[in-house]
This record gives C-alpha cells, sequence and structure tokens, in this order.
C-alpha cells in the first residue's frame, strides 16, 4: 500500500471537538520522593496509606497513593478533586514535558500535521497554557464569534486568560528507584506511571451558547466531524445541572452540524465507568451519529449496558472474534449506525451493513490507514507531517493478527446481512509512546472512509 488514500483524505476538512487537556509528565526519581515524605513525616504519609485515600483533596492524600503505587510498582491514576492543589503541584513540582492531551486535541494535531485542508477544533476551555499545545499549522482553526459573525483563529491566537484547564499530571516512575519511608527502604518493583487526573467541576462538555447558532455553518463547511469526550460529564453537579443537561446539549450540537449539510459524524467512544452514565450517553448519541469507534474492553461495556450480560461476560473472558463480530453487528443494528469501528492490540475491524457502497477491499484499505497512522505514532512518539506516514509502512502487520483473520475468514458465512473487515495490526514492538494510539486510528480510519465515499459518490 502506498500513500495514496492518506493523500486523498488529506483534501478533506475536519470539525473535531470537545475534550483537550494538558499531559504535565515528570520523571520521578529517589530523591524527589523523598522529599515529598520528609515534608510530611514518614508517620503521616503510612497512616494516610492505611487510610487509602479513593480522591486526591489535599497534598498528603496525593503523597500517600503516589508512596503506595511505587511500593507496589502498579500503574495507578486518582482523581484530583480540589482545583486549588494547582498551585501546590505547580509549585513543587518541575514538569519534564507538557503535551497535549484529550481526544479532541490530539487528533486536532495529527490531522493539521498531515497538512489536512482545514481543521476546525473546538474546546470549551481554552486557557493559553491549553491554547500553546497545538501545533503552529496555518490549517489548524478555533471558531470564534466576533461583532455577531463566525470567524476562525489559530487556537494560540484565539485563548481566553481566565478559562480553566485541566492538568493531568503524569507521574513516571522506573523499577529500582529507591527511597526511605522511615526506616523500610523501598525499591520500586516495576516500570509504569501514577497518572493524577483532574475531575474539576468547572471542566465541562458543551458548545458556549454565543457559537450554537454557528454549528450549522461549521457543519456545511466540513465533510466530516469527530467528537469526543462525553466520559468527562458528570452525574451531578453543584449548581444543580446533571449529565441530562449536558447530553441533550450535545444532541442539539450533533443535530445543528447536521442542519444544512447531513454532515458525517464520527464519536469516538472512550470507557465510562459508572454505568448509568455509559448507558446515557450510548442512548442519547450513538442513534444520531454515522460511525462510532471504540476498543474491545469497550465493546463488552457497551453490550452490557444495551442488556446483553452474557455476550459482554463472554468478550471479557475469552475475548474471541466471533464474539466481537457478533457484539458488533447487535451494536451497528440497534443503534442503527452506518458504520462501526473497533480496534484491538492485533487486529481492526468495521462492521457496516450489507449496502455500504464500499467494497470489502476498500473497507480494508482505510483501516490500514488507521494502523499505519498509529504505527507511526507508536514509532516516532508524535507526528510531525505527512512524510512519517511511512515510518508506519516499514512495520510488519502483526502476526496474531493474520491469524485471528484467518479464523475470522472461516467463519464469515454467517455474516451475510453486514460487510464485516478485519485487517492485523501493524504492531511497534517497542512503542516510544502508546498515549493516543486509539484516537490515531480512528481518525485515520474515519478520513479515509469519508475519502473512498466521496470518490465513490462522484463516480
Ligand atoms: P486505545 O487503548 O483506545 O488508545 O487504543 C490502543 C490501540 O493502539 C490498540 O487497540 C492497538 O490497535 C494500537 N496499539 C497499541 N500498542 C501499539 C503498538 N505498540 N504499535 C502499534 N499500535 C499499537
Amino acid at each position: 500500500m502506498d500513500a495514496g488514500l492518506l493523500n486523498g483524505a488529506r483534501d478533506l476538512s475536519i470539525y473535531t471537538a470537545y475534550n483537550t487537556n494538558v499531559d504535565a509528565i515528570v520523571y520521578l526519581n529517589g530523591d524527589i520522593v523523598q522529599r515529598l515524605i520528609d515534608e510530611f513525616g514518614a508517620g503521616a504519609v503510612r497512616r494516610r496509606i492505611d487510610e487509602y485515600p479513593r480522591e486526591i483533596d489535599e497534598p498528603l492524600d496525593f503523597v500517600a497513593r503516589l508512596v503506595h503505587a511505587l511500593k507496589t510498582g502498579k500503574p495507578m491514576a486518582v482523581p484530583l478533586v480540589n482545583e486549588e492543589l494547582h498551585r501546590w503541584f505547580d509549585d513543587h513540582f518541575d514538569y519534564d514535558v507538557e503535551r497535549m492531551g484529550g481526544q479532541a486535541g490530539i487528533i486536532a494535531n495529527l490531522l493539521a500535521s498531515l497538512d489536512f485542508k482545514r481543521v476546525i477544533v473546538y474546546t470549551p476551555h481554552l486557557a493559553r497554557r491549553q491554547a500553546e499545545l497545538f501545533v503552529s499549522r496555518p490549517n489548524l482553526l478555533y471558531p470564534v464569534v466576533e461583532d455577531g459573525k463566525l470567524t476562525f483563529k489559530h487556537p494560540r491566537e484565539a485563548y481566553r486568560e481566565n478559562d480553566p484547564i485541566k492538568v493531568n499530571r503524569i507521574f513516571e516512575f522506573r523499577a529500582g528507584t529507591r527511597f526511605k519511608l522511615g526506616n523500610e527502604t523501598i525499591t520500586v518493583p516495576f516500570s509504569g506511571r501514577f497518572i493524577v487526573s483532574a475531575r474539576f467541576e468547572s471542566i465541562r462538555i458543551y458548545t458556549e451558547e454565543a457559537l450554537k447558532p454557528f454549528l450549522p455553518e461549521i457543519g456545511e463547511g466540513v465533510d466530516g466531524a469527530i467528537l469526543s469526550g462525553y466520559q468527562g460529564i458528570k452525574l451531578r453537579y453543584s449548581d444543580g445541572k446533571d449529565a441530562n443537561h449536558y447530553l441533550r446539549k450535545a444532541k442539539e450540537d450533533v443535530m445543528l452540524l447536521k442542519r444544512r449539510k447531513d454532515v458525517k459524524v464520527h464519536l469516538e467512544f472512550a470507557s465510562i465507568q459508572n454505568r448509568d452514565l455509559r448507558k446515557k450517553v450510548i442512548y442519547n448519541l450513538f442513534p444520531l451519529v454515522d460511525s462510532v469507534g471504540m476498543d474491545e474492553s469497550e465493546i463488552a461495556y457497551v453490550l452490557n449496558a444495551l442488556g446483553y450480560p452474557r455476550l459482554s461476560e463472554r468478550i471479557f473472558t475469552y475475548n474471541r472474534i466471533e464474539d466481537s463480530v457478533l457484539g458488533g453487528k447487535i451494536i451497528l443494528d440497534e443503534m442503527n449506525l452506518e458504520i462501526l469501528q473497533i480496534h484491538t492490540i492485533y487486529y481492526l475491524m468495521y462492521i457496516t451493513s450489507k449496502d455500504n457502497p464500499l467494497s470489502e477491499e476498500e473497507l480494508r484499505k482505510s483501516l490500514e490507514v488507521g494502523t499505519t497512522l498509529a504505527a507511526a505514532r507508536a514509532s516516532l512518539g508524535e507526528i510531525r507531517s505527512p512524510e512519517d506516514y511511512r515510518v508506519g509502512l516499514n512495520v510488519p502487520f502483526n502476526e496474531r493478527g493474520e491469524y485471528v483473520k484467518l479464523r475470522f475468514e472461516e467463519a464469515k458465512r454467517r455474516t451475510r446481512e453486514y460487510k464485516v473487515v478485519i485487517i492485523p495490526t501493524r504492531l511497534v514492538k517497542k512503542p516510544v509512546s502508546t498515549v493516543g494510539l486509539g484516537d490515531t486510528i480512528s481518525a485515520g480510519a474515519f478520513t479515509s472512509y469519508l475519502a473512498l465515499m466521496r470518490k465513490k459518490m462522484a463516480l
């Protein structure tokens, strides 16, 4: 395969919203940890570890959960609920790297770096520190309403000084790091990361009222929209608003985008721990969008929420391709999607109805764009230009995926009413980073799908 299909996709304009955040990374060493323990005292840290706080409300909660994670060497993420601790963290740590986090931010930077015609990114909170993480490309734009009119600026020119900011702090630790907790010497057993994820009331998923009336214009001007971040909605807020309120607004947004033209909308689904919220996101939004992307553990969660606990359990336990295909068909059918894309470590899959205009070969090519981009990102850490795609082309397709594909081909007779295609992933043995690979697959697959559709319709 060459870069032809990607080049076709680069001719498109894409809108993406909503979630962005700052990933601030600290590479921990023994001294940094020791200083933290000494500041609070080993006794207090020990007592707080025993209490095992589920959230970080004060600095000692953080130190206790961090030391616990280091002792076990297990990767963990703990929500930070007290917004005032921003200052404490920023005073205590020098971040080694700050990079773009959040699906909309990652996808916007990716597509802009690939030289797509126009990438419009919208995130409701755009503080300066957040804005600076967008790549500096002329094709990357943020919608701004000025004098009652819609205009576009680069996100770095559109920031608002007082906007809230979501910073996820990622503490990377290495096996062998040593420090003392009182008279106990701790040696970290495995390398991993401890994530302090910001969960603030002030961070919400919505389109500002001033911009909303312009969504039909935005939808008309793009070839597709990629929406994500609904996992950030909370069931309840202290001002009385709830998930239903924000989901109603989210539904309006999709309908407004489609008002003047039936622009194709892809929803990238991320795991939602709370079953009620998961169910609400699925029932409210899946029926309105055309395409959904998710990974295989998410497919099991979605099936559970749709009332298929046994199939969901089977996917969790045995991870068999036949079950994922069956589950995918149920989701496609019940939610009346045009296309469902599932990414797993060894293979990628599309499920669509038999009357989809694209051939199986074309659908496979579209998935290949997704895995090739992910392989390029895994190899390089980041995709900076269209030429980086070649790096992905040099990564071989994994062999386990080939085997899964064979097994799938044998079982295919049972899938007459649907088109199901599957390809092995190009798997990088020692990835520089695995952050954002799923988003990269989905962005590559959806945009190349749109490009193929456009070509087909023009024939
Ligand atoms: P997510 O968990 O949604 O970010 O998706 C991760 C996806 O990235 C997996 O399903 C794989 O398809 C892909 N992936 C993970 N690790 C690698 C790797 N080392 N090289 C290439 N692709 C990868």
